[in-house]
Order: C-alpha cells, then structure tokens, then sequence
C-alpha cells in the first residue's frame, strides 16, 4: 500500500495558494500528496481572549482523523494560530511525529501593510509546510540561512530561503524515507 501525505485545508477559501505547496511537498518529500477534507470543530480550539487557534490542538484533532493509509497530515490554514508560550506561530508540528499545521495568515504581505503579492505568498505557505513536516522527520532548526529548516520570524525572512533543505537536512530526511 502506498502511503499518501494529506493535506488538510481548515478554513482555507483560497485553493489557488495550495497547488504550490501541494505539488512542493509531494517533490520533496518523494509521496503522493492529496488533499483531504475533514469536519473539524475548530471553534473548540478558539481562543477568545487572544483572538487565535491552539496549534497543538488542531494537531490532535489531525491525529484523532488521520486515514489509515496517511504516512503523513498537515492541516493548512487561513486562522492565526499560537501556542501559550509564543505570540504567535507561522505552524508547529510534532517532532518525529505524523502530523504538523501551518497558516498563512502572518505570510501576506498585507498583514505588514505591503501591497498583496498572491505569487509570493503561494510560495511562502509551500516552503513553511516543507518546514512544518521537516519537524516530523525529527529536524530541528538549522543554521544554514538557505535552508528550508533555517528557524523565521518575519515573512520577508522565509524569502531568503530555499525550498529545499541543505545537504545535512536532506541526509537526515532521506535516511527515513523508505
Ligand atoms: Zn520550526
Ligand atoms: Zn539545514
């Protein structure tokens, strides 16, 4: 049985931002990539007084309804997330685990007053994804600005990144890609 890496849209009206990703992520992490739709309630991982969703939450949510064929989930989003110690979070994901999420809401240049480049934040949400499972493969953040791994901050930091993943990183994900 070939094992698929889903991607889970949760509250995400633009499908044209995913294609990118979707097509990047089934490139480098050599697997089928498809997307998957799933009921979630997300407003249970609302957060009021910080106007934002818990990131660990929706993983757990992923996990709970991750298909048996899934080698991998990531839920892709539009909400603002967090986790309590930190402001905010581009997207988290378990270490050495199955399942990561990431948003785009901090990714548009909008959101830094910049007039909105669609093509740029396509391409900023695929490279965070790459990123957010890059953790799953028991990646930690690397020192190499280049590289996919490289920790950001800022939106503009994540465009002086690659895609791809340096020479180290990339040796470590292959050694646990079948
Ligand atoms: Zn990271
Ligand atoms: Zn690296």
């Amino acid at each position: 049985m070939t094992r698929k890496l889903y991607i889970v849209p949760i509250a995400h009206p633009r499908q044209e931002n995913l294609e990118l990703l979707r097509r990047t992520l089934s490139e480098i992490f050599t697997i089928p990539a498809e997307f998957l739709s799933l009921k979630l309630n997300i407003d249970s991982v609302y957060n009021i007084r910080r106007n934002q969703y818990h990131a660990t939450e929706i993983l757990a949510m992923l996990l709970r309804k991750m298909p048996a064929d899934a080698d991998r989930i990531i839920g892709v989003t539009n909400l603002d997330l967090y986790i309590p110690i930190l402001t905010f979070v581009f997207g988290e994901a378990q270490l050495k685990g199955r399942a990561a999420v990431v948003s785009c809401f901090r990714l548009r240049n909008e959101f830094y007053g910049l007039p909105a480049n669609n093509d740029l934040l396509a391409e900023r949400f695929a490279k965070e994804a790459v990123h957010e499972l890059g953790h799953t493969f028991g990646l930690i953040h690397c020192e190499n600005p280049t590289c996919v791994m490289h920790a950001s901050t800022y939106a503009e930091e994540i465009d002086l990144k690659n895609y791809q993943f340096c020479p180290n990183c990339r040796a470590v994900v292959n050694s646990k890609i079948r």
